[in-house]
């Protein structure tokens, strides 16, 4: 016999037309009152554990290829920065859960530096994973960095974003993971160590060595300039994560010409020869250093890893299996409405090709999708029809109207 709902909160006791929500599970009810104090609770008690977080156990942690296969979910291809990025969070988990008497091994950060062409999943990778793991994470451009004392943003500014997403609680920040995106662009100009340091280069480098050592970091909790009279914030970078990426642009001569000279010098490296591909796969901390990042910051970023470029397989994938892929994602907006949208697989050919002519790789997927569809989102909400199947001949006709309305302003 099916068990009788009963129509009162579960917590409280009250009825339905005592409470201004009741909400219903499977198993009871909880009304508005009872949500709002169970999660000042929780709030309560995260701020309470001294890892900053609920307590983490052991036996909790996702292992490297489960994170990886949650990575899968999201990003395609990339195998080998997924393994790389799927150990070092791993370990990272581990340090937080070390114990602080625990004086015997202290395990070091796991730092990661990330380098592939723009767009080829560096900042969906380092995004996905702090999903998984629910900790505040923020996205910060070297480029705007400046040494003290110049136009630009402190470098302590970086730690800054990461209190705003935790909304200022310090410990949460303080285990957060923070992805450095062109990192290559603060690199040293020219490959001698400069005397006089450069403001876009060395200096930055220096400043953020700081960060990524670990360290009591004051930073200015508004961001910007730091100034005499405002009251900063003590922050701790010893267990926040580090994830650095950039494209690196001309890196792979200084890796061909590496490998070259040692080809010559050792007869010839069979695998190498045999395997020319993706030439980043080969990319070792040298390279790093003579593309102009300083010793002590490369030791910082233990761990290297590369993306591949993509290629159209890769691109006909991103469009439709992720599991939020920018075709489930016009589905769903479609599907709102109450409205089945579906393509020919010619359509994503079409697509794929389209962004390969433009050079426009996976950032331009998206927009030749809008293209197709701007129309169809305009008038299909007022529309009594139900579905909407987009064939080749009525992809090109759209794509071509776009085409046509920008060379017009060009
Ligand atoms: P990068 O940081 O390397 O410049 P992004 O991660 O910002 O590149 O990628 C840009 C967009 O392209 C992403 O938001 C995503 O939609 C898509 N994309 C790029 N690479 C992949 C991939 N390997 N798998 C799935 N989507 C990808």
């Amino acid at each position: 016999m099916a068990k009788k709902t009963i129509d009162t909160c579960s917590f409280c006791g009250r009825a339905r037309n005592e409470v201004a929500l009741l909400i219903s599970g499977a198993q009871g009810n909880i009304c508005n009152d009872c949500v709002e104090q169970a999660y000042a609770i929780v709030e309560e008690t995260r701020k309470k554990d001294p890892a900053g977080g609920f307590r983490l156990k052991k036996e909790d942690l996702p292992t490297p290829v489960e994170i990886t296969k949650f990575l899968n979910q999201y990003v395609i291809g990339q195998d080998e920065a997924k393994r790389f990025l799927s150990v070092s969070v791993y370990n990272h988990y581990k340090r937080l859960l070390q114990k602080k008497d625990d004086n015997d091994v202290e395990i070091e950060k796991s730092n990661i530096i990330m380098v592939g062409a723009t767009g080829t999943g560096k900042t969906l990778l380092a995004r996905t994973i702090a999903k998984m793991l629910h900790v505040p994470f923020t996205i910060v451009d070297a480029t705007v960095l400046t040494e003290a004392g110049y136009v630009g943003e402190d470098i302590e500014s970086i730690l800054t974003r990461l209190l705003q997403v935790a909304d200022y609680d310090v410990k949460a920040a303080e285990r957060g993971i923070v992805f450095i995106d062109e990192i290559d662009k603060i690199a040293r100009k020219g490959d001698n160590p400069s005397i006089t340091r450069d403001v876009s280069g060395e200096g930055v480098q220096q400043g953020l060595l700081k960060l990524l050592e670990g360290s009591v970091v004051n930073v200015p909790p508004q961001g910007g300039r730091k100034h005499p009279d405002q009251k900063m914030i003590q922050v701790d970078t010893k267990n926040i994560l580090f994830i650095c990426g950039g494209a690196f642009d001309g890196i792979e001569k200084k890796i061909a010409q590496r490998m070259n000279t040692r080809v010559v010098g050792y007869s010839a490296d069979k695998s190498i020869a045999l395997n020319p591909g993706n030439i980043l796969q080969y990319i070792t901390p040298n390279d790093l250093k003579s593309f102009g990042l300083i010793p002590e910051i490369i030791g910082r970023l233990p761990i290297l890893t590369y993306l591949n470029p993509l290629d159209r397989n890769a691109l006909r994938n991103i469009l439709t299996e992720p599991k939020n892929s920018i075709i489930k994602q016009y589905q769903k907006l479609f599907e709102m409405d109450g409205i089945r949208l579906t393509f020919d697989e010619a359509v994503f050919e079409f697509i794929v090709d389209k962004a390969i002519e433009y050079k426009l790789g996976a950032r331009g997927l998206r927009s030749i999708v809008e293209s197709i569809m701007i129309d169809d989102m305009y008038t299909m909400p007022s529309s009594p029809k139900k579905e909407l199947h987009i064939d080749l001949n009525y992809a090109k006709e759209k794509f071509a109207k776009l085409e046509q309305s920008k060379l017009k302003s060009a």
